[in-house]
């Protein structure tokens, strides 16, 4: 499809079920577009629930003997999994800016990101250990140890359609338990890729299935509804997660949801401004805003607000944008016409309610779904965007006094993900750190994804933690043994 790709394999239209390449039982395929352009990247089969079935089956198959499995042989297969990710960094990385948007060297990051998972993984498989208690009798011995929890399913999002499913997929398998993913429709070809890699690796058939399609809804109530699935891991938006929990509760799956955010990133007056100003900008204008925790609402103090505005204009002006091919481009398209939409909304209802607009503020010359970072100034606790997670490349500034409304404020929503705030008093930042409502914290920085610490939020934004020591715990469970009379 003219992406210059080194090894034009890893562009497969075909779903990967039980080890095998297939077709939709009926043919059917739906395209894959490329945001920046609309031109058709590829097609894929839609599947049905009768194929998303066969791969549950397939999986719960090939379970004992991955189970039985020694970490140091599952952690042997993740790891040539990874290493086959750096030696195509550069293929995946295209692969994902055709389908996604972001610009490339995001997408580098993103597989680098998604790689370290599997590596991490590979390492974590050889540490699943378990406890000794103490009995409360001479004659018993008490033993705790983990086990995988069985099949598990990924429904995962199109705005890290790499990173989502290895976060996912690495701690299931290095757990000892096989995976069925299904992608989001507008990013399939990120995932089969991985499925390319994973076959490569020498990953026994079944235990790593990706099934496409374009109804989600049919897909979602098999892999909620079907009795073999013991897990059901979620990241997107919370409307579906909630529906997703709802539905696993006939069955009572075990839930991981990584859902909506709506993240504060607050600058207190004894900030490195500058400092806050890059951070800001790789929180909110990463992806083009479209990340869950990319900072949604920033206050900044009254006494430094002018001044950081001004700054954060003169470097949001400067930003380039255009398609994810272009080295040049610091911002590449919005992945629909819906996002699009949604962000006008929320910067008609912030205009009309009295901000003002210091950089961008509309659809960019370029046409499409490319829209103009955006720097909104008084903006007040009243408008959508205070409330609602925009989801696109616009940072509203909001005016705060002191440190215990900024902390009411940032905490005055359901969501939980990521906070992040900048300032330098050591006794504020633990106090502020202890004091917001979210899963992450970041201080003085503006990204706080990898691979070594626990992603997850809390409230509405989530349940369970990926990465890092916690996230193989999702897809184990703890048995208990009772050894008595000795
Ligand atoms: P977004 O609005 O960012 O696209 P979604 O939550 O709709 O977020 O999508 C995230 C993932 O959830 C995608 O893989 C999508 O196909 C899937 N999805 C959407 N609706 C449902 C549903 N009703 N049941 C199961 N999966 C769904």
């Amino acid at each position: 499809a003219g992406l210059g790709l080194e090894d034009a394999a890893l562009l497969r239209d075909r779903c990967f079920v039980g080890g095998h390449w297939m077709e939709a039982d009926d043919g059917r395929r739906f395209e894959i577009r490329n945001p920046a352009d609309g031109s058709l990247v590829a097609t894929v089969p839609d599947l049905g629930r009768a194929e998303v079935r066969r791969a549950i089956e397939a999986a719960n198959a090939a379970w004992p003997q991955w189970r039985a499995s020694t970490g140091k042989q599952r952690a042997a297969i993740l790891r040539k999994w990874a290493d086959l990710m750096a030696a195509h960094r550069e293929d995946l990385a295209r692969l994902l800016t055709a389908e996604q948007g972001k610009p490339l060297k995001e997408a580098r990051g993103e597989i680098d990101y998604a790689m370290s998972f599997l590596e991490w993984f590979s390492e974590e498989a050889k540490r699943i250990y378990g406890d000794t208690i103490p009995a409360p009798h001479g004659d018993q011995r008490i033993v705790v140890i983990k086990q995988p929890i069985g099949v598990s399913a990924a429904i995962t999002p199109w705005n890290f359609p790499s990173a989502m499913i290895t976060r996912k997929a690495g701690a299931a398998l290095a757990a000892g338990s096989p995976m069925v993913v299904k992608p989001a429709e507008q990013t399939p070809l990120s995932a089969l890729a991985l499925a390319v890699l994973a076959e490569r690796a020498g990953l026994p058939a079944g235990l790593f299935s990706v099934v496409t399609s374009s109804s989600p809804q049919e897909v979602g109530a098999e892999l909620t509804g079907n009795s073999i699935v013991r897990k059901v891991s979620f990241t997107g938006s919370t409307a579906v997660g909630k529906i997703l929990m709802r539905q696993c509760a006939d069955t009572v799956k075990r839930v991981s949801l990584e859902l909506g955010g709506n993240a504060p990133f607050i600058v207190f007056d004894d900030a490195d401004l500058d400092a806050a100003v890059e951070g800001l900008i790789a929180s909110k204008f990463r992806n083009a805003g479209q990340t869950c925790v990319c900072a949604n609402r920033i206050y900044v103090q009254s006494g430094i607000y002018a001044d950081f505005a001004a700054r954060l204009a003169v470097r949001v002006k400067a930003m380039r944008v255009g398609a994810g091919t272009d080295p040049e481009v610091d911002q590449g398209p919005l992945i629909d016409e819906a996002a699009m939409r949604k962000v006008e909304t929320h910067l008609g209802d912030a205009r009309a309610k009295g901000a003002a607009v210091a950089a961008g503020g509309s659809r960019h010359a370029l046409g499409g779904t490319f829209f103009e970072p955006t720097v909104l100034t008084g903006v007040s606790d009243d408008m959508l965007i205070a409330s609602e997670e925009t989801f696109g490349p616009v940072a509203p500034l909001f005016s705060f006094e002191d440190e215990a409304e900024v902390i009411a404020r940032a905490n005055a929503t359901p969501f939980g993900l990521c906070s992040y705030f900048y300032g330098r008093d050591i006794g504020r930042v633990w106090r502020v750190a202890e004091a917001l409502e979210s899963g992450i914290v970041g201080v003085n920085t503006g990204i706080i994804s990898t691979d070594v610490a626990p992603f997850g939020g809390i409230k509405e934004s989530g349940l369970g933690r990926e990465g890092s020591k916690y996230g193989v715990e999702d897809y184990l469970e703890v048995k208990y043994i009772c050894l008595a009379g000795l």
